[in-house]
């Protein structure tokens, strides 16, 4: 089944930029998708579309099946994992986790179980009662993680996520963001200008050029390709 479907979508700013020329992309369920291309191709542009934080000019966006053009993005039930990731450094990692389920008056229970089950993922078990101050870079973007997984969203956006990391941890933050989202099986959009996260990450890539799709296909068909 289809999860998200872009279809023929195009951004033009206010100032005339053509941003995003009719892009059209089908992520199925539980699908991890990179979007990958050079500085201002319009991959955000493309992302915060989806995450109705961004006017469409033109086209259509489903989610589960739905067209969602005018939805906000509270209504869409997608999460975003952003490069800049503030955490509040006065609360503990649990009450960062959990604050947008506070928000949102779910039971104490009910925030409590879910912040345990992502911290367990997350393997930050032993950090719930810490300060942001006393983490490593790692585990602070593992925090910013927990608070997308806990909402228990349809699917996840990630705008560069790794790119306030250090090589190193890049690296080993990549590989643990790949076996987070098969664990938890939800779709993924993933957007990256580095190649390497491209064909390391996902299920698909999808490369832009210029606001214009070039390509789809598994890294493997990617590489392949002469
Ligand atoms: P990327 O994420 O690939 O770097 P962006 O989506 O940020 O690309 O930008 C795509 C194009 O749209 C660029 O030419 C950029 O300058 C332009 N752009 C981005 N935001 C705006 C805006 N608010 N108004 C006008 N043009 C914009
Ligand atoms: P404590 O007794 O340690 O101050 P509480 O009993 O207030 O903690 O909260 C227990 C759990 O409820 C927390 O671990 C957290 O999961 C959730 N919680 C409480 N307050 C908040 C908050 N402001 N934001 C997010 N989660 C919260």
């Amino acid at each position: 089944m289809s999860a998200i479907t872009l279809e023929e979508i195009t951004k033009r700013y206010p100032d005339g930029t053509l941003a995003v020329d009719s892009l059209s992309l089908d992520l199925s369920d539980g699908e991890f998708m990179i979007l990958v291309g050079p500085s201002g191709c319009g991959k955000s542009t493309a992302l915060r579309m989806v995450a109705g934080l961004e006017e469409i000019s033109d086209g259509e966006l489903r989610i589960g099946g739905e067209r969602v053009n005018e939805l906000p993005p509270k209504g869409r039930d997608i999460a975003m994992v952003f490069q800049n990731y503030a955490l509040y450094p006065h609360m503990s990692v649990a009450r960062n986790m959990g604050f947008a389920l506070k928000m949102a008056k779910l039971s104490k229970a009910e925030i409590d179980r879910r912040v345990r089950e992502a911290a367990e993922i997350l393997d930050l078990s032993e950090h719930l009662e810490r300060r942001p101050g006393q983490l490593s870079g790692g585990q602070r973007q593992r925090v910013a993680m927990g608070r997308a997984i806990v909402r228990e969203p349809q699917a996840f956006l990630m705008d560069e996520p790794l790119s306030n990391l250090d090589a190193k941890l890049r690296v080993q933050t990549r590989a643990e963001i790949a076996r987070i989202q098969k664990r938890l099986g939800t779709t993924t959009l993933y957007v990256t200008h580095d190649q390497t996260e491209a064909m390391t990450l996902g299920d698909r890539v999808a490369i832009m050029k210029s606001g214009v799709l070039q390509q789809v296909g598994s890294p493997r068909d990617l590489y392949d390709t002469p």
